[in-house]
């Protein structure tokens, strides 16, 4: 490691941070995994912070953001490269907690929520949408989030685009319990074919993956069709259902929403929208989307 420094306990965070005072500190919270959609949004913070800022990442693989039949055990782990390709972004100290320190009795209990005690409610923006198909899983983000702003103290917090639903939560928290920090939306990186990188896309079989396509040209398909004067909800949803499927895909969502409110069109698109797809392909869960330009 040639510069960052990996920083394993809360302690050892605090006593790194305040040491190194910056005017701009950037933070990029990951599960680890990393890729080049996740190394982007380090390049945007190393962008931000300039060359007296500090940038920092942490990696944890947060288990109360998994639901019980989810992938929280399997989910891949990869540090050392993780921390390789961290470092060579100019990443300047990495958090890299453990479980039982951010939710002490952990192991001891046998459902991941339940390790909550104090948790942020995330509000009504997770209701819908992932929030109905993962009940809790919001909550277990906005509550490792606010923790790992506490810890970290940055003054941007950078988030990916690809995850929609979770930056307009997190956006919304950061407002409504005024923490002080700005919130910066990355774009999302993607394969050559189209697919958004994800930490998950791994999990493909070599049949699998050709097919994931189709949820990028249902959303490319869509947005298309809107910019060609399709105002309708229902026909773009309606289309892009039928190209999902047609791959192969079990949709769980495929509609415009709200870009910021996140609530569905029951009449015409106006204002700030973001197409949203969720689906499923085999064991693995593909989420994407596209902003509608108003
Ligand atoms: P994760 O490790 O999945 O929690 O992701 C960490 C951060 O990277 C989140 O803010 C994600 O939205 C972001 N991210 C994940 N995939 C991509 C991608 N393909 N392009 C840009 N950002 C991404």
């Amino acid at each position: 490691m040639a510069h960052m420094k990996v920083l394993h306990s809360i302690h050892d965070f605090r006593a790194w941070r305040a040491a190194n005072p910056a005017p701009i500190i950037p933070f990029v919270p990951t599960m680890g995994a990393l890729h080049e959609g996740h190394i982007s949004l380090l390049h945007q913070a190393r962008q931000l912070a300039g060359p007296s800022g500090r940038v920092l990442a942490s990696i944890f693989v947060n288990p109360t953001q998994f639901g019980p039949s989810e992938d929280f055990s399997r989910y891949p782990r990869s540090l050392e490269n993780d921390c390789a390709l961290l470092d060579a972004a100019r990443c300047d100290a990495v958090f890299v907690p453990a479980a039982e320190e951010m939710y002490p009795g952990i192991a001891q209990l046998s459902t991941q929520h339940s390790a909550l005690r104090t948790s942020i409610d995330p509000g009504p923006l997770a209701d819908l949408l992932e929030g109905a198909i993962r009940p809790g899983h919001f909550r277990g983000v906005c509550t490792v989030v606010a923790k790992l702003l506490l810890i970290t103290q940055p003054t941007h917090l950078l988030l990916g685009q690809k995850d929609f639903q979770q930056q307009a939560i997190l956006r919304q928290m950061t407002l409504d319990l005024n923490f002080p920090v700005t919130v910066v939306t990355c774009p999302t990186l993607r394969e050559s074919d189209g697919l958004a990188m994800s930490s998950r896309n791994r999990y493909l079989t070599p049949d699998q993956r050709p097919r994931a396509t189709a949820i990028y040209q249902a959303l490319q398909w869509a947005k298309s069709a809107y910019d060609s004067g399709e105002k309708h909800p229902a026909p773009l949803a309606a289309g892009m259902q039928q190209r999902i499927a047609a791959a192969g895909l079990t949709v769980q969502y495929a509609l415009p929403v709200h870009a910021r409110f996140l609530t569905p069109f029951t009449t015409t698109i106006t204002g700030p929208a973001a197409l949203l797809v969720a689906a499923q392909l085999g064991a693995t869960r593909l989420i994407d989307n596209l902003l509608l330009s108003a």
